[in-house]
């Protein structure tokens, strides 16, 4: 187990180029018409015993992203290594011997626990399918899961509708430590809570994080929420990931236009600091994933845009130790040509080179 000084040494995921598009079909031969591209060209790394925070409005891709790097979907291309084992090719065979170090805790606990199992039922399938436990030795592990996420032993015969929705939260995490495993996508897990429940959720979360080390991709929509649970955050937009920095530098300076018009809009606890927020309002809808817009995918609502947006895509890179962006707004010049590597190459795409 890492204590959390000890933690961000070594990376447990490791995310290169990864694209998951989904084909849009047409006519009576169903042929392919266009891609919708949920996640496009996304890299990033997540350290081991670490969270990082995955967010964006909703449709950006980034539960497709959770689900293609859990290999749910089949990516369309890139590389997923975690543990340092490559999942993008891996067969079926593969991914079942590696299924128990990577779970994922869904965000409807209603939606994914079979209303027909009792509780130790649902607990224990991940046992029954993965592990050669005798039927004492199952019911063992069963009690010590509720156990660690605070669920009475005596209602382990009990059925799903008969518990409230952070109860069944804790049913759904409890099966996803079945198998004891090292990485877990957690698909906004506390979305579907009411909001005197989603802080115990949170807090048991982290503290299964520290008493078993485990590793989190936190997918939210909560940046409020995210800003308490996370070491670092990813802000996506579009199916890219626009921003990613450690979670103070985000909160405190946010670089790209998109997460300084996201944070903008949560409120400051501090009512001082409340009155004196600006909020930064986009106009305009995000453009679909079918058809996203030439060069910068945000330039068409970026109030920061400039001629360079519409016609070259910004290079996700670093910008200063840890902290990593995609925009023009950051480019080093090339001091012998007074021109950034982008502006060189607008400038061959306007002459037709
Ligand atoms: Fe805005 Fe241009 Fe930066 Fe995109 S590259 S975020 S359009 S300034």
């Amino acid at each position: 187990m890492l204590d959390r000084a000890e933690r961000g040494h070594r990376k447990l995921v490791e995310i290169k180029g990864l694209k998951m598009y989904f084909p849009i079909t047409a006519g009576i031969f169903r042929s392919k018409v266009g891609d919708v591209k949920a996640v496009d060209d996304v890299s990033f790394d997540i350290y081991e015993g670490e969270t990082l925070g995955l967010v964006g409005e909703s449709g950006c891709g980034k539960s497709t992203c959770g689900r293609v790097i859990l290999r749910l979907y089949d990516p369309t291309d890139g590389s997923i290594r975690i543990d340092g084992v490559e999942l993008s090719d891996a067969d079926s065979g593969t991914l079942r011997k590696l299924r128990p170090t990577m779970q994922m805790v869904f965000q409807d606990p209603q939606a994914s626990l079979n209303p027909r199992m009792t509780v130790a039922a649902i607990i224990g399938e991940p046992l029954d399918e993965h592990s050669r436990l005798s039927k004492a030795e199952k019911l063992d592990r069963i009690y010590e899961l509720m156990d660690a996420v605070g669920l009475n032993r005596n209602f382990a015969n009990r059925y799903p509708h008969e518990f409230s929705g952070g109860q069944r939260q804790r049913i759904g995490i409890a099966r996803a430590l079945a198998l004891n495993p090292k990485f877990i996508v957690c698909d906004e897990p506390i979305a579907a809570l009411d909001v005197s429940i989603q802080a115990q959720v949170v807090n048991l979360l982290e503290d299964l994080q520290d008493r078993l080390g485990l590793t989190y991709l936190f997918i939210s929509h909560d940046l409020s929420m995210v800003r308490h649970i996370a070491d670092r955050v990813a802000v996506m937009y579009l199916g890219r990931i626009v921003e990613l920095a450690p979670r103070d530098a985000l909160y405190d300076r946010p670089m790209h236009p998109y997460t300084q018009a996201l944070l903008s809009a949560v409120p400051e606890p501090d009512p001082e600091i409340e009155t004196e927020r600006k909020r930064i309002i986009l106009t305009g809808d995000v453009p679909s994933p079918a058809n996203p817009p030439k060069g910068c995918n945000f330039c068409t609502r970026c109030p920061k845009v400039m001629e360079i947006c519409h016609n070259v895509n910004p290079p996700f890179r670093e910008l200063e130790p840890g902290r990593f962006a995609a925009c023009h707004l950051y480019e080093d010049t090339d001091t012998t040509a007074g021109k950034t590597a982008a502006q060189e190459e607008l400038t061959s795409i306007q002459q037709g080179v």
